[in-house]
Formats: structure tokens, C-alpha cells, sequence
């Protein structure tokens, strides 16, 4: 029987050796029915936050709130595993901004969407507990598979998307992100994927790719399957060949990829970013027209209400010194900062896309240079399976590639997250959970070389 915390005893000897010999088993590559006959164990090591500490950053600006003092490495029970899920041995995961969202309880806590999910049904009710495990990406091998699960089974090695549906809501069909019951795992679900074990739907679930690592294979699921949906699948912008997209945040989590995507589709990508250092990444990445914001010093906010008109058309005069015209797309996600200028810049019957707003979501532009030039808005969350799977598809392939380029240990986990909260990174940050060190898990090394070592640690070289 568990505590009424929830929480077990950190380093009990017996638990710690079930949890090293199901890390053992996938390191030697043992078969399905080898790791089936493996005993679980009572709890694991997992990244929580607690609602008890839901007000401890009271009354600070955002930029002051420490992911390193709300999320705690703790061991926690094993929940029980409803008939159409999974359990995974996770070997990596990575940072997604929804976790630091989660440790610094903003725009809300997320205990209350654990509640909402908690009155959904007895199985949604075991998410409702008084830690969140959080976590939205991950690699590893199926453990156990549920008695519903028809297409995972034992020894499968898998990566985890995180758009979280229930199949029986007949809103989930034809589209899963306009679910009515639709969720991110990991943020608005519990037992997500910065912990050693993690309880997914098997509809959660993609084969890993054979030639990455399990922290390149980790990193890429949550971003790239976005990214995919904002530009290349018809819920999104539907780019087409020779469409000019101004990318923000351009070799970040989100723009890192979206800027391979608009090289691979025949696109022109303008880049922007915010160093020196940056601007060579994305040149490597083939992007040839990059905009540093910070050199350029753009003031789209002349105070905190006001917005400056001459600003947006300096960063207008800017990209079509770079490209020759106007944007066809805008990749939007810094939000409040940026999205006046984003729907300025559109050209005439462009399209901007945003799925965030990182630097504020309460957003000003100005409605005239929307309409008068037929442009529009158009929102994206997350991806459905199908975008997400074909996003997959990709990386497996090795036409797009993974942007990992710092790993902490699982036990670091608070200063990753807030290495993303203080855009101190590029890329994806990954994390070790069970994997003991990098550079394990890859199984097709023909494709790897045929890849490219260069190209697929792109990324993590800049920061050796
Ligand atoms: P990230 O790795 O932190 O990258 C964001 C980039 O945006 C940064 O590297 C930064 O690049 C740029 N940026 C930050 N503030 C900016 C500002 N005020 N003006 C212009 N550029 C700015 O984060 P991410 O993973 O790409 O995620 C970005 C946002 O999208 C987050 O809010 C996240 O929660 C959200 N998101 C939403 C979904 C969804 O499905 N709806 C999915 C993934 C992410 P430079 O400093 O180099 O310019």
C-alpha cells in the first residue's frame, strides 16, 4: 500500500534492483518475453512537481521563478495500467517549454487539469494525485501492454508523442486534436516521461527510429510533430514549394525544425534568432537568410501598451532585403512580443500560424493589415497521430534530423528546465532517465553513416 503522500521510500535496495534489471535487460537487448518475465517494481524515479508547493513563486515576475526549487526527482508508485495502455522503461526524454510552464505554475498550476481528467472516469482518476509527473517526449521499450493493445507488445522500441485522446469521444475522429477531451500527456496528464517508467496510451505510441540514440531519438517527438502540423499538414499553413517563411526563434525547440521542413519542402526560410552563435547553427542547418533580433535591436513595443508601427516595417524592409519579398508564411510562437509585427510583415493572402505565446498571450495587432490584405490567423496545437506518425516517419528516415544539443542526467532535471526557461539553449535539451550514458540504443549504424554523423549532431557538436 502506497503512503498517503504518494511518495516511497527514495533508495529502497529491493526496488532499485528490479528498476537496474529492467535497465540491464534493454541494454543487453533482451527479447519481449525476457523483459515480460521481469518482475516491475512498486514505484520509480520520476520528475514531479507538488501541489503543495503550487503558490511557493507568489508574487514573482515570471523570470524569477526557478524551475530548480519547484521540480523534484522522487520515487513514486507504479499506478496501475488501464486495458488500452502501456508501460515503458523511458531511457531518455527531453525538455518541452510545457514543463517549464508546469515548474513555475504558470499561466495556472496544472493540478487543476489533473482534477478535470481525475472526474473523467475511474481510470482518468489515478492522474489526480497531489504530484504531477511531468514530461511530454520520450524514448524506450514497451514493458507491458494492456489487454486492449493490439499493435505493441513487450520489447518494442518505441519513441512517445503527447497528443493524450480518448478513441471513444466521437470528437476525436476525423481530426484527434479537436478532441473535446484532448490533452498533452506529461502536462495535462499525469505520468509523463521525465522519470524512468511512464504509463502511455498505446495510440501514443511510434517506432523509434533504428539509427539515432535514445536521446536523439527522445527530443524530437513533441516539437517536430508540431512543427509538421504548422507547416506541412493541411490543419496547418500547407506550404508549398517556393513560399517564403520567417521562422522566430529559429534554432529553438519548435523553429529547429521547422526550418529543416521548409528547406525539405522547397521553401525559403528566413530565420531569425538571437546571437552570433545561432546565426552559423542555422547556416549550417541550409538556412541563408537569418535575421539577428538582437543586432537589430527591433522595438516592436515602444512601452508596455504601445506598438511601433516603424518597427514592423523596418523588420518588413529587412526580410525582403534577404529574400527579395514578403513572407508567404510566419511561424508564430513568441507571441505578444512578436505577433503585431508577424501579421504586419505577412504579405498580401499570407498566413500566419501560431501555436503559442511564450512571451505573453494576450495579443495586439493591427486588424486593418490583416484584412485589407486578406491574411489570416490560423491556430495549431500539438499534432494528431497521423501528423504525428508522418513526422516520425521523417526522422526515421533521416530526411529530418534530431537538434539535441545539451543531455542532463534525469537527477539535474530542475537546471535543464531552467536552462529553457532563461533561453540559455538551442535545440532540444535532452535528459537521461534509465540510459546510463549517450550515444546507446542505435540499431541500423548503415543508416546512421548514410545520414551523416555531421548532420544529425549538429546540434550537440556546438555545444562540445
Ligand atoms: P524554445 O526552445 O525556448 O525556443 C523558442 C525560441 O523563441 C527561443 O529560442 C528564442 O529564440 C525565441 N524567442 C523567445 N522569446 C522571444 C521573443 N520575445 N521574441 C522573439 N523570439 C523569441 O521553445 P519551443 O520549444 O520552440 O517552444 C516555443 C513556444 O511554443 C513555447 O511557449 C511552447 O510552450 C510552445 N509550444 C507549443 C506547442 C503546441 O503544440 N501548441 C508545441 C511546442 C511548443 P531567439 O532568442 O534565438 O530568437
Amino acid at each position: 500500500m502506497a503512503p498517503a503522500d504518494g511518495f516511497l521510500p527514495a533508495d529502497a535496495a529491493a526496488l532499485a534492483f528490479l528498476m537496474d534489471s529492467i535497465r540491464d535487460a534493454v541494454l543487453a537487448g533482451a527479447s519481449g518475453d525476457e523483459l515480460a518475465s521481469i518482475t516491475l517494481p512498486a514505484s520509480y524515479r520520476a520528475a514531479v512537481v507538488l501541489k503543495e508547493e503550487a503558490e511557493m513563486f507568489a508574487g514573482l515576475e515570471s523570470a524569477e521563478k526557478d524551475p530548480r526549487r519547484s521540480l523534484h526527482v522522487r520515487e513514486v508508485p507504479v499506478p496501475e495500467l488501464a486495458p488500452d495502455e502501456c508501460y515503458i522503461a523511458v531511457m531518455a526524454s527531453a525538455i518541452n517549454f510545457n514543463t517549464v510552464w508546469t515548474s513555475i505554475f504558470e499561466p495556472v498550476p496544472t493540478f487543476g487539469f489533473l482534477a478535470r481528467l481525475g472526474r473523467e472516469s475511474v481510470w482518468g482518476a489515478r492522474h489526480d494525485l497531489a504530484y504531477h509527473v511531468v514530461g511530454s517526449d520520450a524514448s524506450g521499450v514497451v514493458l507491458r501492454s494492456g489487454s486492449a493493445v493490439r499493435n505493441w507488445k513487450p520489447g518494442d522500441r518505441v519513441v512517445v508523442h503527447c497528443n493524450y485522446v480518448d478513441d471513444q469521444d466521437p470528437t476525436a475522429h476525423d481530426d484527434s486534436m479537436l478532441a473535446a477531451n484532448q490533452r498533452i500527456w506529461g502536462f495535462e496528464t499525469n505520468f509523463g516521461g521525465l522519470a524512468d517508467l511512464a504509463v502511455v496510451k498505446a495510440n501514443q505510441l511510434l517506432p523509434k527510429p533504428a539509427h539515432l540514440t535514445w536521446e536523439e531519438a527522445a527530443c524530437n517527438a513533441l516539437c517536430n510533430s508540431t512543427a509538421y502540423r504548422m507547416l506541412v499538414s493541411r490543419n496547418g499553413a500547407g506550404m508549398k514549394q517556393g513560399d517564403v517563411v520567417l521562422v522566430w526563434g529559429a534554432t529553438g525547440g519548435l523553429g529547429g525544425y521547422a526550418v529543416q521542413y521548409v528547406v525539405n519542402g522547397g521553401g525559403i526560410p528566413v530565420g531569425v534568432v538571437s546571437s552570433a552563435s545561432k546565426v552559423k547553427l542555422l547556416q549550417a542547418l541550409g538556412c541563408g537568410a537569418v535575421i539577428d533580433r538582437s543586432e537589430k535591436a527591433y522595438r516592436f513595443w515602444s512601452d508596455d501598451n504601445t506598438q511601433d508601427e516603424t518597427e514592423w516595417r523596418r523588420l518588413g524592409r529587412d526580410i525582403r532585403a534577404l529574400v527579395g519579398e514578403d513572407p508567404d508564411i510566419v511561424f508564430e510562437h513568441p507571441g505578444r512580443q512578436t505577433m503585431g509585427a508577424s501579421v504586419f510583415v505577412a504579405k498580401r493572402g499570407g498566413i500566419i500560424v501560431t501555436c503559442a505565446a511564450t512571451s505573453g498571450y494576450m495579443i495586439e495587432y493591427d486588424n486593418r493589415h490583416l484584412w485589407m490584405k486578406l491574411k489570416q490567423i490560423k491556430s495549431s496545437h500539438f499534432a494528431n497521430y497521423r501528423e504525428a506518425y508522418e513526422a516520425n516517419r521523417l526522422i526515421s528516415l533521416g530526411r529530418i534530423q534530431p537538434i539535441l544539443s545539451v543531455l542532463y542526467p534525469l537527477s539535474r532535471v530542475g537546471e535543464a528546465a531552467a536552462q529553457v526557461h532563461g533561453n540559455r539553449h538551442e535545440g532540444k535539451i535532452g535528459v537521461l532517465c534509465l540510459a546510463p550514458s549517450e550515444g546507446l540504443g542505435i540499431s541500423d549504424h548503415e543508416l546512421r553513416e548514410k545520414v551523416g554523423e555531421d548532420r544529425i549532431t549538429a546540434f550537440r557538436r556546438l555545444e562540445a
